[in-house]
């Protein structure tokens, strides 16, 4: 999608700090990080949101589950981590491309909100 921004980020049309690339999938750090440790997976193919994953297009998620450890243990995460994934207006979800929080490097606490 031409207007998107993680698509363009994906392409390298706006600059991002790379953490983990595939065929499938692109990470990169957070530009407003949340906790010591915050990194955005996203499909490298536009999807808007876990609203719209389909049996045609979950093995798109699924490389982006797939590369979560990877990246987790590359960042030394061992203690545990966060992983959150904003889906539409009530969520705060800002921007229209599939993407996974991976939140850590600090004891995250009990309150999931
Ligand atoms: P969400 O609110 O779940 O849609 O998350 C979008 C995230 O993208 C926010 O945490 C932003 O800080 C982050 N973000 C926005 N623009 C950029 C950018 N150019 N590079 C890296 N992260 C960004
Ligand atoms: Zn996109």
């Amino acid at each position: 999608m031409s207007d998107c921004l993680f698509c363009k980020i994906v392409a390298g049309d706006i600059p991002s700090t790379k953490v983990y690339e595939d065929g499938n999938v692109y990470a990169f750090r957070d530009i407003n990080p949340q906790a010591p440790t915050h990194i955005l997976v996203v499909p490298k193919t536009h999807v808007a949101s876990l609203d719209d994953v389909t049996a045609e297009n979950s093995a798109l998620a699924a490389r982006c589950l797939e590369a979560i450890p990877k990246i987790a243990a590359a960042e030394g995460l061992a203690n545990g981590y966060r992983v959150i994934s904003n889906v539409g207006d009530d969520a705060g979800q800002t921007v229209r491309h599939l993407h996974f929080h991976i939140l850590g490097g600090r004891p995250m606490g009990e309150r999931l909100v």
